[in-house]
């Protein structure tokens, strides 16, 4: 099923299109994962499916492929729903979420997966739309999720708690010299924010941690210029191969988890040794 957000109102404003309104179910386990139709994300939906949660499955602009991931999860019995919203328009977050509350219930795990990269280039020939559209995506995004998660989940603002997970990159640590330092230091703020954000509501039931990938075999590279990086690249990994979307969403999952309940403010580097 999908839900297109035309049409749609914030919150204050109450105008949400008939046609994406739905009766809301209960399920104790509700996640949105934000981009989610394609590579990381798209594991991540179907993971946590397998793990007994509805799945808001975002999308951008690639609604099909958030349809076949819906789809997937739908025949092994599972609930999803696709929703197209851009993570860098603070308007469709809030209908994002506001789809969620009506369809699947209230959210209790939130993983803030949608990231972009732009052309592999330095530094010195960035320009400010860049940067703007990198960290708008991958930290402002990130963020207002965050907000709108934990006004929902908050036992301060009357919630039952829940999980964050943001995914990061171990470009965080090696900051991509000549590829894309912009990303990597994109990368970089979700981490702070991941440190700070875990203590600040840690005492509020909601736990924050970090997924940091390494070179995984996902579209994103096409992004860059380079769709066979990972290829190039892996010999430098000590595992000397790349990763799976899947075994990134393993990690994912286990810190979504009750396996994980003592664990916040931190991270795992699913990276091959890197
Ligand atoms: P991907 O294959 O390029 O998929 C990106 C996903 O994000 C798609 O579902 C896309 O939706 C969605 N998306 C992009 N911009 C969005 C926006 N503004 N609002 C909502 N959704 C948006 O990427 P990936 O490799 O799976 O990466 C997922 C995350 O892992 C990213 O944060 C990335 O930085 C991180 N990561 C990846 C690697 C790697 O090697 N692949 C390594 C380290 C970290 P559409 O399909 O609609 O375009």
């Amino acid at each position: 099923m999908s839900a297109g957000l035309h049409g749609a109102r914030d919150r204050a404003g109450r105008g949400r299109d008939p046609l994406t309104t739905m009766t809301a179910v209960s399920s104790n386990r509700v996640a949105i994962i934000t981009g989610a139709s394609r590579g990381i994300g798209a594991a991540t939906a179907r993971l946590a499916a397998k793990n007994g949660y509805a799945v808001g499955v975002n999308y951008r602009s690639n609604r099909d492929a958030a349809e076949r991931v819906v789809a997937d999860i739908e025949q092994v019995g599972g609930q999803a729903i696709a929703i197209g919203a851009d993570v860098a328009s603070e308007v469709e977050i809030v209908r994002l979420f506001d789809t969620v509350d009506d369809t699947l219930g209230p959210v209790t795990a939130l993983v803030n997966n949608a990231g972009i990269l732009e052309q592999q280039m330095r530094v010195d020939q960035m320009d400010a739309g860049r940067l703007s559209r990198v960290f708008a995506t991958n930290v402002i995004g990130p963020f207002l999720c965050a907000r709108e998660a934990i006004q929902r989940m908050s036992t301060r603002h009357g919630g039952v708690g829940g999980a964050i997970v943001n995914v990061s990159s171990v470009a965080a640590r090696l900051g991509s010299p000549g590829e894309y330092v912009d990303y990597a230091a994109s990368k970089g703020a979700l981490d702070t924010m991941t440190v700070g954000l875990a203590k600040e509501i840690a005492d509020e039931g909601i736990r924050v941690n970090t997924v940091r990938p390494g070179f995984i075999y996902t579209d994103i590279h096409a992004s860059g210029g380079e769709p066979n990086r990972v290829d190039r690249v892996k010999h430098f990994v000590p595992m000397r191969r790349g990763g799976q979307a899947e075994e990134v969403a393993e990690a994912i999952l286990w810190l979504l988890s009750n396996h994980a309940s003592y664990t916040t403010g931190t991270f795992i580097d699913v990276a091959g040794g890197n």
